[in-house]
């Protein structure tokens, strides 16, 4: 083990222990070859990371739902620490200071879900939720329900798993905590969390700061969130330029410990080219694996709809991704990435403070929709914020 590599970001170019480590683990999912040359002729100490590992770690990123950008930092890392475990490999078990993770996680909530346990959704975390439906399931099987999976476990499972692909038993349980929840929208809580801040101040442009901006929408959602009688609080304040923004998993961690019923996070995007522009949303998924979160996509769905109509931004559509917040998240969670501070027409609408408004007032009506029965439901871009307070 590299114990320091998870602090570290590797790249093309570098060399050392770490770089060695990810190419072992790189050769283990076949993504790179793994004979001794492959160590660029070197030892532990000097191990290359050069143009096949960048291209294998861009192909890993791709094929997991990651952002590729064939840089090895943390979440990457966690990626390609779970993708190689099988189940059966290890014993698994709820450990709530330090959650198991891995792909024999997501192979066993999916044979749980398969089999009519409730474990949730099949996150590949190793959480509460998981280790209820696994006693669940050892009760039935008459084997000792210590909510741990040994070897007893894996042999009734590999004898009682039927070939049903895990994903609809979520789907359905997701729906329905949303229809008994009822279409209003008091008492629901919202978590917003403004992307970067304090010394991360991410994406920047002439004077506009990302982490500015997303701290200014997520204060007029809250307020207008509030109006609703929705409880609604920031994963963080507007931190002083020196202060550390807190990380993905906290953030996702602080909003599971309030019981959030759904959580938005709010980012700018940037590319190399000014050319590009519009917004888009993402939201947990995993095509590999086959699962998702079908209600994070239907938010996303919906504030993609609402945008596009109250605005001119470019539609850049809904996406599935793997982000520690989007996975860690335990409701429905979506990240917002709300036009290109790199493109002068996007940056130009950001500016406004009257755009912001806009896209406040989308992102309510779009949690209100989210929890409207689809009969009750009015054409997009028609409600609006008054109507919603009134009913
Ligand atoms: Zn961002």
């Amino acid at each position: 083990m590299v114990p320091n590599l998870v602090m570290a970001l590797y790249r093309l170019g570098d060399t050392g222990p770490a770089v060695a480590e990810i190419r072992a683990r790189l050769a283990f999912l076949g993504l790179l070859a793994c004979g001794d040359d492959e160590l660029g002729g070197a030892s532990f100490e000097t191990a290359v990371f050069d143009r096949a590992v960048d291209a294998a770690v861009r192909g890993f990123q791709q094929q997991r739902g990651a952002s590729v950008d064939g840089i090895v930092g943390p979440q990457t890392w966690r990626l390609l620490d779970d993708a190689r475990w099988r189940l059966g490999a290890r014993v698994l078990w709820y450990s709530p200071s330090h959650l198991l993770s891995g792909d024999d996680v997501v192979e066993l909530q999916q044979r749980l879900l398969g089999l009519g346990f409730d474990a949730g959704r099949a996150d590949g975390i190793f959480g509460r939720d998981t280790e209820e439906a696994l006693r669940e399931f050892q009760r039935n099987v008459g084997i000792l329900a210590d909510g741990t999976c040994g070897p007893a476990t894996f042999k009734a499972l590999a004898r009682l798993t039927r070939t049903v692909v895990g994903g609809t038993p979520t789907a359905l349980r997701e729906a329905e905590a949303i229809r008994r929840s009822g279409p209003t929208l008091a008492g629901k809580v919202v978590v917003l969390d403004p992307g970067h801040g304090g010394r991360d101040r991410g994406n920047c442009s002439g004077d506009l700061v990302e982490a500015v901006l997303a701290h200014d929408l997520a204060a007029r959602v809250e307020g207008r969130l509030t109006a609703t009688g929705v409880t609604a609080y920031l994963t963080r304040g507007r931190l002083g330029e020196d202060e550390v923004p807190p990380d993905e998993a906290t953030r996702a961690a602080s909003a599971n410990s309030l019981g959030a019923d759904l959580l938005i996070s709010l980012h700018m995007d940037t590319a190399g080219s000014a050319a590009a522009n519009g917004t888009a949303t993402y939201f947990y998924g995993h095509r590999a694996l086959g699962t998702r979160s079908a209600m994070g996509g239907r938010f996303a769905d919906l504030l993609q709809r609402e945008l596009t109509a109250r605005t001119d931004l470019l539609d850049c559509g809904t996406h599935e991704k793997t982000w520690d917040l989007l996975r860690r998240s335990r409701m429905p969670a979506v990240r917002l990435e709300l036009g290109y501070l790199s493109n002068p027409a996007d940056a130009a609408r950001l500016a406004d403070p009257g755009f912001r408004d806009v896209v406040a007032e989308a992102v309510v009506v779009a949690v209100q929709r989210l929890y409207l029965p689809p009969d009750e439901d009015s054409p997009t871009g028609w409600l609006l914020l008054p109507d919603l307070v009134g009913g």
